[in-house]
């Protein structure tokens, strides 16, 4: 449980539901696949049979470079669209978690 002043709030964690990437591509993906519409689906977005989710190719690059992707997608902060995100939930039920899981 995290707080902003006397606002409590959770952190619920990102399952790969693809969900955000797929809604519309980050300024990250804009730039580094040069596209010109924002209804583009974003070409680094990557299923994972192995582990069962979506992936970002960019942030999965090795070195210095993938590491500045996760920095600047902020890999690791939590979900960021987990209000009413069916694609979410459905990706809970089938790990076996709870539909409103927390970090
Ligand atoms: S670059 Fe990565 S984070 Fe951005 S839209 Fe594509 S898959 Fe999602
Ligand atoms: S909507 Fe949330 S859980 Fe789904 S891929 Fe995006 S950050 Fe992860």
């Amino acid at each position: 449980m995290k707080a902003i002043g006397e606002i409590e709030y959770e952190i619920k964690q990102c399952v790969g539901c693809g969900y955000c990437c797929l809604t519309a591509p980050c300024f990250e993906s804009v730039v580094e696949y040069e596209l010109d519409r924002l209804d583009q689906k974003c070409p680094g977005l990557v299923w994972s049979d192995e582990e069962a989710m979506f992936r970002c190719e960019l942030m999965l690059k090795p070195g210095e470079e993938g590491k500045s992707f996760r920095n600047k997608l902020a890999a690791g902060a939590g979900c960021s669209s987990s209000l009413f995100n069916q694609y979410r939930d459905g990706m809970l039920v089938k790990k076996g978690g709870e539909v409103g899981e927390a970090q």
